[in-house]
């Protein structure tokens, strides 16, 4: 905190600012009076503090301040006398004498103690008095962060001359995938704006409008269930860019993360490196991969090729990974239970095996191998005595989904621990699996994303085969975001929509505001978004995003300080047009 911004009218330095410098000074502090001891019969301590930091003043015993009363402390700097000095506090060589206390606001007790033990306080009474939370030092450090984070990637994006424009919150439904929120017109009864899910259309359309470059630091809302990285509102770095390639937006998007990691860490991170969505799951089964450790997928279909081992014999897809010296930590007990998250995934089965101190493999399936197949596990997975070993044999999706799943739950650190692994996934599929009930297939993010132009011919031959110009941001294993390039053609929008089943009709009922404004000159464009509530928490070394925002809701959707959601006034209702139905039992 900056000396500058301490003194005011109250005040003359903050609460985590003197130091011996200023000892002889009268000073004026103004803040929360934090923990109070008893110093001799006449006198105490009282450490008053604020978002900078404590002080200790030696007050009069008469003095009637208590927990959390709002005081300005007027007194003389001085030196603590030996043997008193807190080495552990910046302010811990000084402290303020001869003080004047003036209570400028009493306080009832807190709930729970302003400091460090709240961390050990039920999450829920925290978000309840998350006001007083806020007062912490931890909390005023994240809220501090995220706007060293914000402010850091305005400064870059408005260096690389993108315009911040504000999209609307009442908007048209629109086909992002999520649930949406809806609100009611009063207007036209029975009609509903959706909130924004992003400012995408919106911001397609002002690359229409010839914004060229448009960013904003934008609010998105989404009904999905939340958990430790979504909540219902988030925040995200939004940008569109006109007359790009896709290496033109990860180039201007990467600057702003490395603009902003290097704001709070002090450096900058390596080049981002990139991977397509292919090699992502083949080599770590999941689309965002945690490149913090190892415990690689290793291909073994091949060495299984005319096996007699029955699970194996035909699978499509045969990996393994081999979670160094852990065979011992993994008994009966455990590997039932890695063996149960499997099925649970969707595999048939999991095969373990044990490397034994002599290197040998010890498994109950080793005697269906040959000699030469176990070889290969081992040799392919460089497999040393002590390790541990697991191998899935299904559909490729299959294999690479539960052992991207098994790798993460045996390897992978706290999302916030370092080294922060950047990367980029780039070449997702166009479509992801077909739907159920329409049996089309499903868009693998949104239906604006451009095909990727070595595939458009298998377009309608092997829709799911075809790879889009689409691109995932990942730091350490968790999704910061999303981006494509677009499709700014109205007739090829229309052709994938016509895979997705969207007729033409439905096309311009539901979108003809976003399809009709391609046909007046639309540029060719891409952009990206990606979240800074996780950008924050990982950067600020949490791991729950809640603990990076100011006002968040719980795990179930509710803000405990506020009690929304309520039911509304019967009269809002009406004016509405809106009759509720009790609520299910
Ligand atoms: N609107 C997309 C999202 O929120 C990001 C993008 O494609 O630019 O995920």
């Amino acid at each position: 905190m900056s000396s500058t911004t301490s003194p005011t009218s109250m005040r003359t330095h903050h609460c985590g600012e003197l130091r011996t410098e200023h000892i002889g000074q009268t000073v004026s502090l103004c803040g929360w009076v934090g923990r109070r001891r008893e110093h001799g019969a006449a006198l105490a301590f009282v450490d008053v503090r604020d978002h900078t930091g404590i002080t200790q003043c030696v007050v009069d015993n008469n003095v009637d301040v208590r927990s959390e009363y709002v005081v300005r402390i007027t007194g003389v700097v001085r030196a603590r006398p030996e043997g008193t000095v807190n080495a552990n506090i910046p302010t811990g060589e000084i402290e303020v004498g001869e003080c004047v206390v003036e209570v400028l606001r009493t306080a009832e007790p807190p709930p729970f103690p302003i400091d460090a033990r709240a961390d050990d306080v039920d999450e829920n009474t925290r978000l309840q008095y998350r006001y007083l939370d806020l007062r912490r030092e931890r909390m005023q450090r994240n809220i501090r962060t995220r706007a060293a984070i914000n402010s850091a990637i305005r400064r870059s994006m408005e260096g690389q001359g993108f315009v911040e424009v504000e999209t609307p919150m009442l908007v048209p439904s629109t086909p992002e995938g999520a649930r949406e929120f809806l609100v009611p017109s009063r207007k036209d009864p029975g009609s509903f704006y959706a909130l924004p899910q992003s400012p995408q259309l919106f911001k397609q359309l002002l690359m229409v409008g010839g914004i060229d470059r448009y960013y904003q630091i934008a609010r998105c809302l989404r009904d999905e269930d939340l958990r430790a990285d979504r909540q219902y509102e988030f925040m995200q770095l939004d940008a569109e860019m006109s007359f790009v390639t896709q290496d033109d937006v990860l180039e201007a998007i990467s600057e702003a993360v490395m603009a902003a990691a290097e704001a709070i860490t002090g450096e900058r991170p390596p080049a981002i490196e990139r991977i397509t969505w292919r090699e992502a799951m083949e080599r770590f089964g999941v689309d965002k991969p945690d490149l913090r450790f190892g415990m690689e997928l290793v291909e073994l279909t091949d060495a299984f090729g005319s096996t007699e081992f029955k699970a194996f014999a035909g699978a499509a897809s045969i990996k393994g990974i081999c979670a160094s010296g852990r065979a011992e930590e993994f008994g009966r007990n455990k590997l039932d239970q890695l063996t149960d998250r499997a099925k649970q995934i969707g595999a048939k089965g999991l095969v373990w095996m044990r490397v034994s101190t002599d290197g040998a493999l010890e498994s109950p399936v080793t005697k269906f191998l040959t000699e030469g197949e176990q070889a290969a596990v081992l040799l392919r997975l460089g497999a040393q005595p002590g390790d541990l070993i697991l191998i899935v044999a299904d559909e490729w999706e299959t294999t690479c989904d539960v052992l991207g799943t098994l790798r993460n739950d045996l390897g992978r650190p706290p999302v916030f621990e370092g080294p922060y692994r950047y990367v980029w996934v780039t070449e997702f599929p166009l479509f992801v699996g077909v739907d159920k009930e329409t049996g089309r297939p499903k868009p693998g993010h949104h239906p604006f994303c451009r095909p990727h132009p070595d595939d458009v011919d298998k377009f309608e031959s092997d829709p799911l085969s075809v790879r889009a110009l689409a691109y995932d941001l990942v730091l350490n294993g968790w999704e910061l975001g999303s981006g494509s390039i677009r499709i700014h053609e109205p007739e090829l929008q229309r052709k994938v929509f016509s895979v997705l089943g969207i007729s033409p009709e439905e096309a311009d009922r539901k979108f003809g505001f976003f399809l009709r404004p391609f046909e007046y000159g639309a540029p060719p464009h891409g952009g990206f978004a990606f979240g800074i509530d996780r950008l924050v928490a990982i950067l600020a070394g949490e791991e729950n995003i809640r603990e990076v925002i100011a006002f968040p809701k719980t795990q179930s959707g509710s803000d405990l300080m506020t009690g929304a959601p309520t039911p509304p006034d019967p009269r809002q209702l009406a004016d509405l047009g809106i009759r509720t139905l009790p609520p299910k039992s």
